[in-house]
């Protein structure tokens, strides 16, 4: 059996009409006509494909759930979005095998509350709250580094979320699901997907489609880490002390990711620094053409055809992964997030670049 995720990417023009020119007449004006071609079966499959692994890992009345991440322009991400774009990958991972009794989801600002009624309105399951809080105000020290408190994890990781709330939901007969709903900082429910620290988590699923921020990065199960990580958090304390962030790395190693850290995005194609949409330098935003969107929805596909999707532009988050780039010599940016609303996703106000 052919590798098929190698396979259809590879289909050329030329490779089309090979496989054409095995039809008749009929075969084709029917493949003309037909609403029933490939990508409109792909994308069907996709869909199904989606609830029934929203109905597997607990979510009642799929479906609605699906429809509501529309509603409310949420998105899904985290491991669940990994599972879903790489089963076979994932069921490789160490128990507990897919974590994914929870399921992470994104909303923008002022959409926690919404989002939390809707999800509690779903028929065939009930809700419970587990925890709800808000990002607590970050302060400075005398060195002038964030000091945010240990209030909640989640918030110190990453400075795009405003709040944020973890419910349980039980449907009879099956395993209680564990689902962390964040609200974004900004209007955009991508800001803080934008803001995690390993490039493969930079995607994401709503209702219109799948998104990936850097598919020229993420291949081969590699991915890089953002230079805000530091590793002298681990510097001066016994050997035997694992540091936050060695176990947020060792957390994607043992799934078989291969994590590279350090400044220099090693491993791109030859390109123009600051330009290209695979330099770590590149002011990149979610409606470039780095950006990877697959529409899953017959209306999303059309949409496509005349601009990006709403969840993109409405409004744009703007990021420069950071650090250093082999084809720049010594030169270094600093990783940065913010939207065009001028919200930002980092801990402080980025200085304005004049
Ligand atoms: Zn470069």
């Amino acid at each position: 059996m052919p590798n098929t995720s190698e396979f259809v990417p590879s289909i050329t023009d030329t490779e089309y009409n090979a496989m054409l020119r095995n039809f008749d007449r009929k075969a084709l004006v029917n493949l003309a006509t037909d609403k029933a071609t490939m990508p409109y079966l792909a994308r069907a499959k996709l869909r199904d494909d989606l609830l029934l692994m929203l109905d597997d890992v607990g979510v009642p009345s799929a479906g609605d759930f699906y429809k509501a991440l529309g509603t409310h322009n949420a998105v899904l991400s985290g491991s669940f979005v990994a599972c879903y774009l790489d089963p076979d990958f994932s069921a490789t991972w160490p128990a507990p095998v897919f974590g994914p009794r929870d399921v992470d989801m994104y909303v923008g600002k002022g959409k926690l509350d919404d989002m939390l009624s809707a999800i509690s309105q779903l028929s065939g399951g009930t809700m419970q709250m587990v925890s709800r809080s808000e990002a607590p105000t970050p302060t400075l020290d005398k060195d002038g580094e964030v000091l945010i408190g240990p209030v909640h994890s989640r918030f110190y990781n990453n400075a795009a979320i405003g709040a944020m709330a973890r419910i349980r939901i039980r449907v009879p007969g099956k395993r209680s699901c564990y689902m962390d709903v964040m609200e974004s900082k900004s209007k955009s429910a991508l800001m803080p997907i934008v803001r995690f620290n390993l490039t493969h988590l930079r995607a994401a699923i709503s209702f219109e489609g799948i998104l990936d921020l850097h598919p020229e990065w993420n291949h081969d199960r590699k991915t890089y880490a953002s230079p805000r990580v530091k590793r002298s958090q681990a510097v001066d304390i016994d050997e035997d002390f694992v540091s936050p962030v060695e176990k947020f790395y060792s957390k994607y190693r043992n799934r078989g990711y291969e994590v590279v850290e350090g400044d220099l995005v090693d491993d791109t194609e030859p390109h123009v620094c600051r330009e290209s949409t695979c330099c770590p330098l590149t002011l990149r935003s979610t409606v470039d053409l780095g950006v990877r969107f697959t529409p899953i929805t017959e209306e999303a596909a059309i949409r496509l055809c005349h601009g990006p999707p709403q969840l993109l532009a409405d409004p744009i988050v703007y990021w420069t992964h950071g650090g250093k780039c082999m084809y720049s010599g010594d030169e270094t940016v600093d990783p940065v997030v913010y939207d065009s609303e001028g919200v930002s996703g980092d801990h402080m106000p980025a200085a304005v670049e004049t």
